[in-house]
């Protein structure tokens, strides 16, 4: 049985003293909520302060990116013991924005989820297909492509520790959500592709998250769907309230 996991990227919002006033207003509305990991993703400012505001409670709390270096001349560069360090337990890596608008290649995707396993932060490793891929009938090609190339080197052992988010560009910030169908069959492909490499038990205890404008209202649909096993949600997680009903999907 694959334990849910509900994740909020909060992207390039809040400041620290809202990421803490976030985080005292959500931790009381979900802390009975056992059915699902939850995850936070702060800038990089306000980790410290979202570690200790979140300790003790259910709720883990994530970078949005790393560096594969753990220290050097790499100026605005944040490594991964850095990350670790002040508390964070996962990391973000290939977040489609990253892919767009700073370079990320799946060449660095690798090398950032091999040096988030290294200081055993799980990293949440996005894939997905922009608009045009998909209207020319390339979904497929590309994420497989993504995980052939992003995945080089890892082991059967290294992928019980990370996690995978199934991201349409086309649904991330629009509004558009991917209807359940279709993203159930993505994370069909996906599940079948890691069983091929890695095998059935590793296919098969991999959580693989959907994400590209998850709301309250559609949240229960896409998790009634058997390959969905979780949720990356930007926008709506900016607010504790919206973010609350996700959880308790
Ligand atoms: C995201 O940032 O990963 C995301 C899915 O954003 P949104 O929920 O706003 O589409």
């Amino acid at each position: 049985m694959r334990r849910p996991v509900i994740a909020g990227n909060w992207k390039m919002y809040k400041t620290v003293k809202e990421a803490l006033d976030f985080i005292e207003a959500f931790k009381p509305q979900v802390k009975n909520a056992t059915h699902c990991e939850i995850v936070i993703a702060p800038p990089f400012t306000a980790l410290s302060g979202a570690v200790k505001a979140a300790q003790g409670s259910n709720i883990g709390i994530s970078a949005q990116d790393l560096f594969w270096e753990k220290e050097g001349a790499f100026t605005g560069q944040i490594s991964a013991s850095m990350v670790a360090e002040v508390g964070c337990r996962y990391t973000i890596v290939g977040h489609s924005e990253r892919r767009q608008y700073f370079g990320e290649s799946d060449e660095t995707v690798s090398k950032k989820i091999r040096a988030a396993l290294k200081e055993d932060l799980v990293p949440i490793v996005c894939v997905g297909e922009t608009l045009a891929e998909r209207e020319g009938g390339h979904t497929q090609r590309v994420i497989e492509t993504q995980c052939h190339q992003g995945f080089t080197g890892l082991t059967g052992q290294d992928f019980s520790h990370i996690i995978l988010a199934y991201e349409p560009v086309w649904a991330i910030g629009t509004g558009r959500t991917a209807t359940p169908e279709l993203a159930e069959e993505v994370h069909l492909f996906i599940r079948d592709m890691i069983q091929r490499a890695f095998g059935e038990k590793v296919a098969q205890s991999l959580r693989i998250l959907y994400g590209g404008s998850v709301k309250p209202e559609n949240i229960r649909a896409l998790m009634a769907q058997g390959d969905i096993d979780g949720a990356l949600v930007g926008g709506a997680s900016l607010q504790a309230d919206l973010f609350t009903r996700i959880v308790n999907f």
